[in-house]
């Protein structure tokens, strides 16, 4: 096995005789090319490997409680910082608890986004598992404040 730029240069050419395939770049049929370089916009042209139709779903299973989650807790600071402007005073510690909550998995959320690659390379049970934990940590939150608020009416 050869690793050279030569044998990579041959594996090109040899890809591209008798193949009509457009210049990533600049769109000019590559047939017959006989070296690494576009001859329309001399570019140094290589072979690689792609992956056709990577799957999301877990990933956004995921991500999408937290982004929800850190979207939320802005919305809670502007009520927060309103009704300290306003001088009705600090909001209840239920309130800043779950404002925290929320900027914390806002946090995650983002981080996951930063680092999807990683999430992707992940087995798909591992990503399913991480998807029902995150959906699982946001539904029993939003139970417990949807009975908080019963409560208090
Ligand atoms: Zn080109």
């Amino acid at each position: 096995m050869t690793d050279t730029k030569e044998g990579d240069t041959g594996r090109l050419v040899e890809f591209l005789q008798d193949r009509d395939t457009p210049c990533p770049l600049c769109g000019y049929n590559l047939r017959n090319l006989t070296d690494d370089v576009c001859p329309e916009c001399s570019q140094n042209l290589c072979l690689t490997i792609g992956v056709h139709n990577v799957r999301f779903g877990w990933f956004l299973a995921t991500v999408t409680p937290s982004l929800f989650s850190g979207i939320a807790a802005v919305l809670i600071l502007i009520f927060i910082l309103a009704a300290l402007v306003t001088g009705a005073g600090l909001a209840p510690p239920v309130i800043l608890i779950l404002a925290l909550f929320g900027f914390a998995s806002g946090v995650v959320a983002l981080v996951l986004i930063i680092r999807r690659h990683r999430f992707i390379q992940l087995r798909p049970r591992v990503q399913r598992i991480w998807a029902i934990m995150a959906f699982g940590i946001h539904a029993t939150l939003l139970l417990g404040l949807f009975l908080l608020v019963l409560a208090a009416l």
